[in-house]
């Protein structure tokens, strides 16, 4: 049914960079098989799923949304992948997303952009659009994202969907093409919070292939989005970060959401996180810093596409690799690659990186002041409701406002989720609520979440 959805309406949405209709189908019978030969499955054994073409999967084309991964077909699965192999769940394609997660509309992909399931004139969030477009439009009841400042939660909240990113080290980031890799997170994006925490159980926990895995089960996340109870819970809003800047109708169904987790029995707390402010400035020097030097393995010689130079009969390596970047890497990559290498580089390493990891502590440090007076903090999750395609292409930075929200909690590595939150009054389009909790308690993101569904 979900491949038959995906023939119908992707033309028109494009989520799917890839989909394996045979793969998918293949694996589905196989749990039939299992089911009819008696054997215990998990719950969600035979449930499709779509996954963010950012990670790798065995035999099948993995471009990060790239031109320089074109026809790369990796050797191995990430362990996200293999996780859900395990349980069953048959893989129906390879979603769409901005160039090497470097977005927040899909439009920085190399193939093309994703369409807003809601009104195809809209984008439909970044860098993880097409996950969150597939589940939006029915094609994929679940998808996988990464998160590194926003991936899953801007989308999710664009597309009216539900998107968790996880603790720092709760879910192996071992096989996913790295971004920045002291922020990135690979999660859920779903249509309901159950969905999101029992695709959470079945991905999360330790993994020895990622030294940065959390060596912990994976958080009771499922029985809490069963629960739902937030009867004597401290709910923080965030002062700063829910105000200014932000569309009045989203502002609005924000402080409806905070009422209605007062009448079911939460308190409510206003909170200062001075730092935050600093968030989007030294997030844009690090998350640019980890991925220059990250991207620095696309090289010409490992992976994807060769180019020789233009007129030179015997090229150097040098003169290869050149041509190759300058050919495979889209503007924004090309972009941060330079900002990146810019605040690196031994003259202007302290002023720029160096300030950046300190504006960083100073965020975990509000967090913990935070966390010690409330249980979650809450914020809307994106300012905006979708914007036009085409609005902000050419304005990086008004891009950049966009994740103003988001990424305090990978900066800080703690856990965050947005969930559907209404319709804006101006524009009838969906908006998010955002959840952040302290790091390794996931739990009380879908104990708040499963409370206002
Ligand atoms: N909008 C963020 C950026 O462009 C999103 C990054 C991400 O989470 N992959 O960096």
């Amino acid at each position: 049914a979900h491949l038959d959805r995906i023939a119908d309406v992707d033309g028109d949405i494009h989520a799917f960079l890839q989909v394996d209709a045979e793969g998918a189908l293949a694996a589905a019978k196989a749990v039939d098989d299992a089911r009819a030969a008696g054997e215990q499955l998990g719950a969600l054994a035979g449930v499709p799923i779509a996954v963010k073409d950012i990670l790798a999967t065995k035999g099948l084309e993995t471009t990060a949304g790239s031109k320089i991964l074109e026809g790369w077909i990796p050797p191995y699965d990430a362990t996200v992948v293999s996780k859900l192999r395990a349980a069953g769940m048959p893989i129906l394609g390879k979603t769409n997303m901005d160039e090497f997660a470097m977005g927040s509309s899909t439009e920085h992909s190399a193939y093309g952009p994703t369409r807003n399931p809601w009104d195809p004139e809209r984008i439909p969030g970044g860098s993880g659009g097409g996950s969150a477009a597939a589940v939006a439009a029915f094609e994929a009841p679940l998808a996988i994202g990464t998160d590194t400042g926003g991936s899953i939660r801007q989308p999710a909240s664009v597309t009216g969907t539900v998107g968790t990113k996880p603790t720092y080290g709760g879910v192996s980031r071992y096989g996913i093409i790295a971004l920045a890799s002291s922020l990135d997170q690979a999660g859920p994006c779903t249509r309901s919070v159950l969905d999101a925490a029992l695709l959470h159980e079945v991905i999360g926990g330790h993994d020895v292939m990622d030294s940065t895995s959390i060596d912990a089960p994976v958080p009771p996340v499922v029985e809490a989005a069963r629960r739902g109870d937030v009867s004597g819970m401290k709910i923080g809003v965030i002062k700063g970060i829910s105000g200014e800047g932000f569309q009045p109708g989203v502002k609005q169904l924000f402080d409806e959401s905070v009422q209605l987790l007062v009448d079911r029995g939460a308190s409510v707390v206003e909170v200062e996180c001075p730092s935050f402010e600093k968030g989007l400035a030294a997030y844009y020097l690090i998350m640019p810093s980890e991925a220059s030097s990250n991207l620095a393995r696309y090289d010409a010689m490992r992976y994807g596409l060769r180019v020789g130079p233009e007129g030179v009969d015997s090229p150097s390596a040098e003169q290869v690799m050149a041509a190759t970047r300058e050919a495979g890497f889209g503007d924004e990559v090309k972009r941060r690659v330079i900002l990146g290498t810019y605040a690196l580089s031994a003259g202007y390493y302290d002023a720029y990186y160096g300030q950046a990891q300190k504006v960083r502590t100073l965020i975990a440090r509000d967090f913990a002041a935070a966390y010690e007076k409330v249980d979650v903090l809450v914020t809307p999750t994106a300012p905006t409701t979708a914007f036009k395609l085409g609005e902000k292409l050419d304005d990086p930075m008004a891009m950049y406002l966009n994740d103003v929200a988001t990424i305090p909690a990978n900066l800080a590595g703690v856990p965050g989720m947005s969930i559907p939150n209404g319709l804006a009054a101006e524009d009838g389009l969906p908006s998010g609520f955002q959840i952040l909790a302290p790091a390794t308690k996931d739990e009380r993101l879908y104990e708040v979440a499963a409370a206002l569904e």
